[in-house]
């Protein structure tokens, strides 16, 4: 027994002196129940530097569970364990950096990342403990040399047989130059020339000064093993040497330099370990992208086509409703309005700013309308040269003839069909008041003015005869945006004693309106959204968080590899990112492909603010780690001694 007589719980002077590097006293370790399970009872145990000890005992023995401790993967219960002369840190950061910079680990289960290369697995032994990535790199090449891998370091681990990923598993553990290899059941899942291959690879490892603490199940193997310490139930019941293979002096000759702990991982290399990490799983990648895309795309629409629909919308309201003013003579003010100052009107009109067309339309008597042996009842009417035009009314004219002229009239085409006019290239007339005139136009619509397609209308030349002015109505045709302002002229050109009493129409105000689509039309849009947001969310989520649970392995080596809890969240923060960031490009690409077939086939003038690709971009990272929250989360809380046993 290697173990001396002491039988204090204390470390030895021996042990303080630093010449054992693992000093385990009285060491239990039991796990919370119910039942509460005691698993190691009392070890007592030193392993000095560049020893080579193999683990035995039965099945539960507690044999990983004291390795796990040993590794700082785990705490004990009760007794004490002195690393390298000092107490054996408990802080969980205190031992994740203990971990990267002392120690290697083997499993039964290789725990690689199976879609990456020999070469990126083998450095992620250094990822965190802050050596640059050139060294990481040179340093991964040597650590696959030394165990005959060279050949297969760009080789994806998936392709490889099961005793070359336990050695790339070796060249990982090695990289860092630990001062102990910790190896459970390293031969357990091989055949026996790969074990016998692994087992070469541990002893070379051994040969040049690291200590190796090996668990395994292989008697063959462990008599090979200069010191073997069985277990039974929680506590050592042998502890052998090979005096043969034991050079007792080796300890002290110990070739090990340890190299200085370089710093801490740097947040650019974890975050490209993550990047690289989420892109060689491209089919997974893939399908959380596309829900991503989905909801990204689905913002681009809303805010891109409501910006097409907004100047689609202005140009629509430019062209009809915010270009017209139309009054009406109050009728308690109709006596003190002349014929001849109503003809003025056009002119006056026609001089203000803003107006581009205007016309007044006077209303007279009634009278009978004959054409043969058609008769029709209108109102008589007389408008202003300018008021077809004006009120955009469409006529059609008889040959040769673009307006009224002295003895001729407009027919609305009601009064046309009742008349049983005929067409008007055969000159048809109507007698009015014993008075013949000649029909030179037909009023299919009167625009603004409906009732030109029911009455005749003649010039102001010919309405001496018929009654006097029993309606006024003034129809302005603007510039666009103009027709508030000419409204408000209109007003004293008509009527100057009362401008207020004048009735006048404008359109409603565009941009009130417009606004108003626009909001509804976009908050529908956007609830669309957001719910279409939430659900992408969730799936991201969903499929995250199945992305964690089958990759305990992997996050629970990389503990063990001395990640802290906030390293595995970014890792899996910029995995989440990563799909965000793809998701919101690929998003806006959709989304604007979208735009563009709504418009075209709108007949729509395409409207893209710059400004939707950082949108895009933003809505993509915050689907992406809002829906990476859960799994972050459920990663961080990994304990690599559990992830690790599988
Ligand atoms: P070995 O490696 O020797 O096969 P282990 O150290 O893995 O044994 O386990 C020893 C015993 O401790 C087993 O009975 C196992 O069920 C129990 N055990 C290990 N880990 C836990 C845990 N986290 N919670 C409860 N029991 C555990
Ligand atoms: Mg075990």
């Amino acid at each position: 027994m290697s173990l001396s007589s002491s039988s204090s719980t204390a470390p030895t002077e021996e042990a303080r002196s630093g010449s054992a590097q693992i000093v385990l006293r009285d060491l239990g370790k039991s796990f919370p129940g119910p039942p509460t399970v005691e698993v190691l009872r009392g070890v007592d145990l030193e392993i000095r530097q560049g020893e080579f000890v193999a683990i035995v005992g039965p099945s539960g023995s507690g044999k990983s569970t004291l390795l796990n401790v040993i590794a700082l993967l785990d705490i004990a219960t009760n007794g004490s364990y002195w690393f390298e002369g000092r107490p054996a840190p408990i802080a969980e950061r205190q031992r994740a950096r203990s971990r990267a910079t002392s120690f290697g680990f083997v499993f039964q289960s290789f725990h690689l990342m199976a879609r990456r290369t020999a070469l990126e697995n083998v450095e992620t032994g250094l990822l965190y403990t802050g050596v640059r990535r050139d060294e990481r790199r040179q340093r991964a090449r040597e650590a696959l040399a030394a165990v005959g891998l060279e050949h297969r370091m760009f080789a994806r681990c998936e392709t490889m047989s099961g005793g070359e990923r336990q050695r790339v598993a070796i060249a990982r553990a090695m990289i860092g130059r630990p001062a102990i290899l910790i190896a459970d059941e390293p031969t357990g899942n091989l055949d026996s020339a790969a074990s016998e291959q692994v087992v070469a690879n541990l002893k070379s490892a051994h040969a040049a000064g690291t200590t190796v603490v090996m668990v395994t199940h292989d008697d063959h193997l462990a008599a090979t093993v200069p010191r073997t310490i069985q277990l039974r139930d929680g506590k050592v019941v042998a502890d052998r040497s090979l005096a043969a293979l034991h050079s007792g002096d080796r300890p002290t000759t110990h070739l090990r330099t340890g190299h200085p702990i370089p710093g801490r991982a740097r947040v650019f290399d974890l975050v490209r370990d993550a990047v690289r990490g989420q892109l060689s799983r491209p089919g997974r990648t893939a399908g959380l992208v596309a829900a991503v895309t989905l909801a990204v795309a689905l913002v681009v629409i809303t805010l891109g086509l409501s910006a097409s629909a907004r100047a689609q919308v202005g140009s629509t309201f430019d062209a009809r409703l915010n270009r017209s003013v139309s009054a009406t003579y109050p009728s308690g003010t109709l006596a003190s309005l002349s014929i001849a100052q109503a003809s003025q009107f056009e002119n006056e009109l026609e001089d203000l700013a803003g107006v581009e067309s205007a016309g007044v339309v006077l209303e007279l008597d009634t009278g009978v309308l004959r054409n043969g042996s058609g008769a029709a009842d209108s109102i008589v009417q007389a408008i202003s040269p300018s008021l077809l035009d004006a009120a955009g009314a469409s006529v059609r004219w008889a040959p040769g003839v673009t307006s009224l002229t002295p003895r001729t009239v407009v027919l609305g085409s009601i009064l046309a069909d009742q008349l049983d006019l005929g067409p008007l290239s055969l000159a048809p007339v109507v007698m009015v008041r014993g008075i013949d005139f000649q029909v030179v136009g037909i009023v299919d619509d009167g625009g603004r003015n409906p009732q030109l397609a029911g009455r005749i209308s003649m010039s102001f030349t010919d309405i001496d005869g018929f009654g006097e002015i029993s309606a006024a109505q003034i129809f302005v045709r603007t510039q666009a945006g103009a027709a508030r302002q000419v409204g408000d002229q209109a007003r004293l050109v008509l009527l100057p004693q009362a401008p207020e009493s004048l009735e006048v129409e404008i359109p409603p105000d565009p941009v009130a309106l417009r606004e108003d689509i626009e909001d509804s039309v976009r908050s529908a849009l956007l609830a669309l959204s957001a719910l279409t947001a939430l659900m992408s969310i969730l799936g991201v989520a969903n499929a995250l968080m199945l992305s964690v649970v089958e990759r305990i392995g992997e996050i629970g080596l990389r503990r063990a590899l001395g990640a802290g809890r906030r390293q595995i969240l970014i890792l899996s923060t910029s995995e989440a990112a990563t799909v965000g960031v793809l998701g919101g490009v690929s998003g806006l690409f959709v989304g604007c492909a979208a735009i563009i077939g709504v418009t075209v086939v709108r007949g729509w003038q395409p409207v893209f603010d710059p400004r939707l690709g950082i949108v895009a971009l933003g809505c993509g990272v915050l689907v992406g780690v809002l829906g990476g929250i859960p799994a972050a989360l459920k990663a961080a809380r990994i304990q690599p001694s559990d992830a690790l046993r599988r």
